[in-house]
């Protein structure tokens, strides 16, 4: 039986492995942090499950800050959620 090998990357939220296309690329540019649905954007990536929940537990345990080993204001974090969802309802 031959499978087919997905791409996979760590959740920063749940810490679990999970298939690239179920992930959303979250970027560190110089100037913010910005959630990257395409995938192509250039700056420091971190991948985050296709799941509100994953947001939300990012959000409380400051998985970003973690993540880009900076401190990320909660700004960010409220914006990162904000994008989230606007993003899903595409
Ligand atoms: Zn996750």
């Amino acid at each position: 039986m031959s499978e087919k090998k997905q791409p996979t990357r760590t959740c920063i939220a749940c810490r679990k492995q999970n298939d690239k296309r179920n992930l959303v690329r979250i970027v560190k540019s110089e100037t913010d942090i910005r959630l990257d649905f395409s995938g192509r954007m250039n700056g420091r990536g971190a991948y985050i499950c296709n799941d509100i929940a994953c947001v939300e537990k990012c959000i409380k345990s400051k998985a970003l800050n973690r993540a880009f080993s900076c401190n990320v204001e909660a700004g960010v974090y409220d914006k990162l959620k904000e994008d989230f969802l606007a993003g899903n309802n595409q």
